[in-house]
C-alpha cells in the first residue's frame, strides 16, 4: 500500500515539478489560507499512514511527515527541512533509537539509496521495533524513503509460524492417525501416523483427494474387506453434514481393528482420527468371555446357559422344535480331590469337559459348567426322547473311562438327570429344576446312570428333603438311641461283645430303621456328628460293663475320610475311660478300597491306639482280598446273606474259604445273622470264632441290656 501511495504522486510528477526552495516547503498546512499546491502536497504527506522523508541530491531533507518523526522518536525541532541525512542519523543515535552508530547506519543505507531501482530493507531499532524502509530514487537526484512499523505484522507472522510449528509437532506426535477434510470433502491435512497405521506412503493418500477417493484407495490397497463404500461413505457424510459425529470401527484384513471418529468442524468439513484399538478390543473381548465362561474348563457358565435355554424355549414355541436339558454331576468327585489333590481334580474336570464336548453331535448344543463338578447340557433338535437317552449313554460311557496322566490313573462316574422341553416344563426354572430332580434320582439309584424326569419325582424329592431336615433336627432333640446286640464266642459259649446299633425314634415319623436314615446322613455329612455321638455313647455305656466285654461301633466311610476321626476316638476313649482294646470299629470294604492318604493314615492311627478294626458285611462288596494284605484288619464279619444260605453247597464253600483265610491270617471271623441252631452247628464245625444274630440275641434297649448283663455276670460267677 505504501508503494501504491508513493507511486501515485511520484507518477503525477508533482515532486519533481516543485520549484520552491526546499527550506521554504511547509511542514504543515497553515490554517485559514486557501490551499496551495504545496499545501495540498503537505496535507497528503501528513495524512499518509506511513512515515515519509524526502531528500535532495545533496542528501538534505526536503520534507518529512509526523509519522516519520514519531517512528524514530525524533525531535521536530531538529527535523527541519535542509538537515543533512547523516545529521538525522546522528540525531537518531542521540535519542537512543538507533541500534548502530550514525556512520554504520549510513554505510548500511547508502547502497540502498544509491541504487537506481526502488529498494527495500528492514531495520531493527534499539527498542526492538522493526521498521521496513523502502527507498525510491527521484528523477532529479535525491530519494524518497517510506517507513513502516511492521513490528506487529512480524510478530503476528512469527506467532502464526509458531502456531503452525506446534500444530505440525502435535500432528506428528499424535498416537492417532488424523485426516482433515474441508467443506468440499477434500483432504487438507494428513499426519504421518495415519500413513504409519495403514502402512502406506504419502502418495497413496494425498492431499486434495476426496473422502470417497481415500476410502476407495484403502480398499484398492487391500486394507479393508467386506465394506460397501456405496452405503458407508454417503451415510457417514450425510450425518457429518448435519453436524453429528460419526464413530465407527473398521476391521482390517490383517486382523487389526481401528476406531475412527469423525468430528464435524464449525466452518464445514471434519476431522477424522484413527486409533488402533486391536489390543483394547482383545482385552474387552477377553473380559466379556471371562464374564460368560468358566475359567477352568472354558465352558459357558450358568448365566450363558440360561440365556441359551431362553432362546431355545422361544424358538420351540412357534416351530415346535424339541430340546432336552441334561443335568450332570460327577460321582465321588470329592474323593478325587482328597486323594490326588486339587491340581489333579482340576485336570480331571478339564478332561471331563473335553469328553462332554466330544459326546455332542449338534454344533449348536451347549455344554456349561455350573460350578464344582456340576455340568449341564442343552441338546437341541431332538426328534424323540431316545435321542437324549443315546446322548446320556454316550456321556456315561465316555466319562467313566479311566483318566491317565503322568502320575496317576483316575476314575470317576457321572450321574445324569434329563428334562424334556414342553413335556417337563415351559420355563427355564422349571426345566432346570426338573432336570435336577431327575439327577437326584439317578444319584440315589446307583450313580453312573441317567434318569428322565417323571411327574411325582418332585414329591419324592420333597419327601427326602423333609427327611433330611428332620434328621438335622433329630440330634439336637435327642431322638437317637443305641441298641446293643450280643456277639457270642462260639467255642467258649459266652458273650464277648455287643454291637451298638443306632435307632431313630422320630415323634412325627415313628421308628426309622438305620437302613433308611444312614445313607441320608452320609450324603448330608450329618453322619459325622451323629457317628461321633454314637461312638461316645457306646464307649460310655461299655465302660460300665464287665471288663471282658467289648463294644463294636459302626463307622461310616464319610467319618473315616473326614480326617478328624482318630481325634474323635481318642477323645471318646479318654472321656469314658474305656480301654482301647475293648473298642472295635466296624468299617466296610469301600473304606479299604479308598487308598487315599487320609484313609490309610486314619486306619494306621486307629490301630496304633490299640483299637480293633472289623470288616463288616464281608462278601457283599467287591470282596477283593488284595486290600487285606495292604491293610490287615483284626476281624471279618461274614454278611448274613451267606449265613442264611449256608446249607447250600456253593455258599458253604465260600464260607469255608473265608474261615480258612481268617485262620491263616490270624483274623477273627464273626458270622452275622445267625438265626438257627443248624447254622450255628455248621459254623462251629467249620471253625468260625464268633456268631451274632437273633439266635444269640436281638438288639436290646437299655432295660433289656441291663437284664442281659446281669445274667452274663451271674453265669460267669457261677458257670
Ligand atoms: P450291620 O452293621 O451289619 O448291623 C447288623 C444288622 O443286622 C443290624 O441291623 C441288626 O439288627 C441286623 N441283624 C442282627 N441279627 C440279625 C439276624 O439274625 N437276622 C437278620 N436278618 N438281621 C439281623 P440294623 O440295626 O437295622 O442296622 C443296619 C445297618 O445300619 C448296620 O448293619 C450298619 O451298617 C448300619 N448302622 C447301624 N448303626 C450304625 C451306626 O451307629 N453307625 C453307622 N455308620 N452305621 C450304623
Ligand atoms: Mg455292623
Ligand atoms: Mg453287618
Amino acid at each position: 500500500m505504501a508503494t501504491a501511495d508513493f507511486d501515485a504522486y511520484s507518477s503525477a510528477g508533482s515532486v519533481v515539478e516543485i520549484d520552491v526552495a526546499p527550506e521554504d516547503w511547509p511542514v504543515a498546512h497553515r490554517h485559514g489560507e486557501p490551499l496551495s499546491q504545496n499545501d495540498r502536497f503537505s496535507a497528503a504527506v501528513e495524512n499518509m499512514s506511513h512515515g515519509l522523508c524526502m531528500f535532495d541530491a545533496e542528501e538534505r531533507m526536503i520534507i518529512c511527515n509526523g509519522h516519520y518523526i514519531d517512528i524514530f522518536r525524533l525531535s521536530p525541532a531538529v527535523m527541519k527541512p535542509g538537515i543533512a541525512f547523516i545529521d538525522i542519523l546522528r540525531h537518531s543515535v542521540e535519542v537512543g533509537i538507533a541500534s548502530h552508530t550514525a556512520e554504520e547506519l549510513y554505510a548500511i543505507r547508502k547502497p540502498f539509496i544509491a541504487r537506481a531501482q526502488p529498494s527495500n530493507y528492514e531495520e531493527i531499532l534499539a527498542d526492538g521495533r522493526i521498521i521496513n524502509i523502502s527507498h525510491r530514487p527521484l528523477g532529479v537526484g535525491g530519494w524518497v524513503s517510506i517507513y513502516e512499523d511492521i513490528t506487529e505484522q512480524r510478530r503476528a507472522e512469527t506467532d502464526l509460524r509458531e502456531q503452525h510449528r506446534r500444530f505440525d509437532a502435535a500432528l506428528a506426535n499424535m498416537s492417532q492417525g488424523l485426516l482433515m477434510y474441508d467443506a468440499d470433502k477434500r483432504l487438507i491435512v494428513r499426519n504421518e501416523r495415519f500413513l504409519e497405521l495403514y502402512g502406506i506412503s504419502a502418495t497413496d493418500v494425498s492431499l486434495g483427494m476426496t473422502h470417497r477417493q481415500v476410502f476407495d484407495r484403502l480398499v484398492e490397497l487391500g486394507l479393508y474387506r467386506d465394506i460397501d463404500g456405496d452405503i458407508d461413505i454417503p451415510a457417514a457424510e450425510a450425518r457429518l453434514q448435519t453436524g453429528l459425529m460419526v464413530a465407527l470401527q473398521r476391521h482390517l484384513t490383517d486382523g487389526r481393528t481401528f476406531e475412527i471418529n469423525h468430528r464435524p468442524m464449525s466452518g464445514g468439513g471434519w476431522v477424522a482420527t484413527f486409533d488402533d484399538v486391536t489390543e483394547r478390543r482383545r482385552v474387552e473381548e477377553r473380559m466379556i468371555h471371562l464374564a460368560h465362561h468358566d475359567p477352568l474348563t472354558n465352558l459357558p457358565n450358568r448365566s450363558v446357559f440360561r440365556e441359551k435355554l431362553d432362546h431355545a424355549i422361544a424358538a420351540a414355541q412357534p416351530a415346535g422344535g424339541s430340546f432336552a436339558i441334561l443335568s450332570l454331576d460327577l460321582d465321588r468327585f470329592k474323593a478325587i480331590n482328597d486323594t490326588w489333590g486339587h491340581p489333579a481334580g482340576d485336570w480331571l474336570l478339564k478332561s471331563v469337559a473335553e469328553r462332554l464336548l466330544r459326546c455332542l453331535r449338534g454344533e449348536t448344543d451347549v455344554v456349561a459348567r455350573f460350578g464344582g463338578d456340576e455340568f449341564a447340557i442343552l441338546q437341541l433338535g431332538l426328534n424323540t426322547p431316545a435321542d437324549a437317552e443315546r446322548l446320556a449313554r454316550r456321556i456315561v460311557d465316555a466319562v467313566s473311562k479311566p483318566y491317565k496322566n503322568d502320575s496317576c490313573e483316575m476314575r470317576v462316574g457321572i450321574s445324569i438327570g434329563i428334562a424334556l422341553s414342553s413335556l417337563d416344563g415351559e420355563d427355564v426354572d422349571t426345566l432346570l429344576k426338573n432336570a435336577d430332580m431327575a439327577l437326584y434320582r439317578a444319584k440315589h439309584e446307583g450313580r453312573n446312570i441317567y434318569r428322565f424326569f417323571e411327574p411325582g419325582m418332585d414329591a419324592r424329592v420333597r419327601e427326602r428333603r423333609a427327611l433330611e431336615a428332620d434328621l438335622r433336627r433329630a440330634l439336637a432333640r435327642r431322638e437317637f438311641a443305641l441298641h446293643f446286640q450280643p456277639i457270642l464266642d462260639i467255642a467258649a459259649g459266652e458273650i464277648v461283645c455287643f454291637e451298638a446299633l443306632l435307632r431313630w425314634n422320630s415323634p412325627e415319623r415313628g421308628q426309622i430303621p438305620p437302613d433308611v436314615f444312614i445313607s441320608v446322613a452320609e450324603e448330608t455329612k450329618l453322619i459325622v456328628p451323629l457317628g461321633e455321638w454314637a461312638l461316645r455313647k457306646a464307649c460310655m455305656t461299655a465302660a460300665g460293663w464287665p471288663a471282658h466285654l467289648r463294644v463294636a461301633v459302626n463307622v461310616s466311610a464319610v467319618q473315616i475320610r473326614s480326617g478328624t476321626f482318630p481325634r474323635t476316638v481318642v477323645s471318646a476313649l479318654a472321656h469314658s475311660r474305656l480301654p482301647a482294646n475293648r473298642l472295635e470299629l466296624e468299617i466296610t470294604e469301600t473304606v479299604l478300597m479308598d487308598e487315599s492318604d487320609v484313609v490309610v493314615t486314619t486306619l494306621r492311627q486307629l490301630r496304633d491306639l490299640g483299637v480293633r478294626i472289623a470288616l463288616d458285611d464281608f462278601g457283599t462288596g467287591y470282596s477283593s482280598l488284595g486290600y487285606l494284605r495292604r491293610f490287615p484288619v483284626d476281624k471279618i464279619k461274614i454278611d448274613h446273606s451267606f449265613v442264611s444260605d449256608i446249607d447250600q453247597r456253593d455258599t458253604a464253600a465260600i464260607v469255608r474259604a473265608i474261615l480258612g483265610l481268617g485262620a491263616q491270617l490270624g483274623i477273627t471271623v464273626t458270622a452275622e445273622g445267625v438265626e438257627t441252631e443248624t447254622q450255628l452247628d455248621i459254623l462251629r464245625k467249620e471253625g468260625c470264632v464268633e456268631a451274632q444274630g437273633h439266635l444269640v440275641g436281638l438288639p436290646m434297649n437299655n432295660a433289656d441290656l441291663r437284664q442281659a448283663l446281669k445274667q452274663i455276670s451271674q453265669s460267669r460267677r457261677f458257670g
